[in-house]
C-alpha cells in the first residue's frame, strides 16, 4: 500500500475521517497562490490536531501545520504531504488572563479582552491570523509583540507529548521564536492583560486601525503582509524595510502579476494570477536593489513553503 493510502486509512481508523486529497493551497493563503496539497485535514480539537500530527510522524509522512495562512507563500507545485489546518477555537478568561486555543483568530481574542474590560492586547488590532501563527512568528505592531504579553504556551511535541512552556523558554525575538527551529506545535497560549477602561481601549484600537488603513494596501488585497523584516542598524535600531525599498527604487517593480504595492513598498501583492515563482523572482530583485543601494541584506518575513518541505 502506498504511504498516502496508508495514512488515509490510519486517519479513518483513529478519527473516523480521512484527509481530503488534492486540495488547492491558493484558497488557504491570503496571497491566493499555491498548487494542490496531496492531503489536507482540518483539526477542530486538540485531540484531532495531536492525532493528525502523530499519525503523520509515525507513518514518516511529511506534514505542515498552518493557521490562517496570512504569512505563507505556498509553492506553485503545491505540497507533497499533509497540510493540517488548525481550527481549534475558543478563549477562556481566567481573571486578567486569557487562555486561547491556538486556532483562535487574533480579532476574536481582542474582542474577548474588550468584553472582559481588559487592556494590553490593543496592538493586535488589524493583524490577521491565529494565536498559533502569531506565537510562532512573534507577531506584533507599534512596538509590541505577542511574546510581550504571553505567560505560557501549551505545546505539542511530536513524539514527546504535551509541555507547558513559560515565555522565557520560547526564545522570542523580533518576528522570531524558538518554535521556528524546534518543530513544536502550539495548542494554546495564556495572554496576560490588566484591568482597563473599555472606551479607552476602543479609542486606541480605532486609532491603530486608522493608521493601518492609511499605510497598508486596501483590505482584501492578495498579499501576506510585510514581505521583509525591518532590518537592524549597527546601533540596534530597526530600519523600516519599506523605507529602504522605497528609497532604492522598488516602487512600480513587478514580475508577472506579482507587484510592489503602490501604497507600501514592503508589500508584495498578487494582482490576479501571480505564481510563487513570480513572487520569489521579484523578492530576489528587491533584495538585490536594497543591497546595491544601501549594503543592507533584507531577510524575508513571509514563509515560503516548498512542495517537498516538512515541519523541522
Ligand atoms: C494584510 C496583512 C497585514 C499583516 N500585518 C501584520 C502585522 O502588523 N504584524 C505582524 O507581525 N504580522 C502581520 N501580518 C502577517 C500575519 O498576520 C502574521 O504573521 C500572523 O501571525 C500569521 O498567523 P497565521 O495563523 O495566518 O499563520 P500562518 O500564515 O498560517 O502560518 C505562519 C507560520 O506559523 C506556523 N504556525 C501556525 N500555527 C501554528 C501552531 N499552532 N503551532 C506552531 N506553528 C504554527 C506555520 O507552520 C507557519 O510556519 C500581516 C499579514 C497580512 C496579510
Amino acid at each position: 500500500m502506498d504511504p498516502q493510502t496508508r495514512l488515509r486509512e490510519a486517519f479513518f481508523d483513529r478519527l473516523g475521517v480521512s484527509p481530503s486529497e488534492k486540495v488547492p493551497l491558493s484558497a488557504l493563503s491570503s496571497f491566493g497562490i499555491g498548487g494542490p496539497a496531496d492531503l489536507f485535514f482540518e483539526a477542530r480539537t486538540e485531540a484531532e490536531l495531536e492525532t493528525a500530527v502523530s499519525l503523520a510522524v509515525s507513518e514518516k509522512y511529511p506534514f505542515y501545520v498552518i493557521g490562517g495562512g496570512y504569512n505563507l507563500l505556498f509553492d506553485d507545485a503545491g505540497y507533497r504531504g499533509l497540510i493540517v489546518r488548525n481550527r481549534l477555537d475558543g478563549v477562556v478568561r481566567e481573571g486578567h488572563r486569557l487562555n486561547a486555543l491556538s486556532g483562535t483568530g487574533l480579532a476574536c481574542v481582542l474582542r474577548e479582552a474588550l468584553e472582559a474590560g481588559l487592556t494590553g492586547l490593543e496592538f493586535l488590532a488589524g493583524i490577521p491570523g491565529t494565536v498559533g501563527g502569531a506565537v510562532y512568528g512573534n507577531a506584533g505592531a507599534y512596538g509590541w509583540s505577542i511574546g510581550d504579553v504571553l505567560e505560557t504556551a501549551t505545546l505539542y511535541l511530536p513524539g514527546d507529548g504535551r509541555k507547558v512552556a513559560p515565555r522565557d523558554a520560547l526564545g522570542f525575538g523580533y518576528r522570531d521564536s524558538a518554535l521556528k527551529k524546534g518543530g513544536a506545535i502550539v495548542l494554546s497560549a495564556v495572554l496576560v492583560c490588566s484591568p482597563g477602561d473599555r472606551q479607552e481601549s476602543e479609542a486606541r484600537i480605532r486609532d491603530i486601525l486608522r493608521k493601518r488603513w492609511a499605510k497598508h494596501p486596501p483590505h482584501g488585497t492578495a498579499c501576506a503582509g510585510s514581505y521583509f523584516k525591518n532590518s537592524c542598524a549597527e546601533s540596534g535600531a530597526r530600519i523600516a524595510a519599506g523605507q529602504l525599498l522605497d528609497q532604492a527604487g522598488a516602487r512600480g517593480r513587478s514580475v508577472g502579476d506579482a507587484a510592489v504595492s503602490d501604497v507600501h513598498c514592503n508589500f508584495i501583492i498578487n494582482k490576479g494570477n501571480a505564481r510563487a515563482a513570480d513572487v520569489l523572482a521579484l523578492a530576489d530583485r528587491l533584495k538585490e536593489l536594497v543591497y546595491k543601494t544601501f549594503g543592507v541584506r533584507l531577510e524575508e518575513e513571509v514563509i515560503y513553503l516548498k512542495a517537498d518541505a516538512s515541519m523541522p
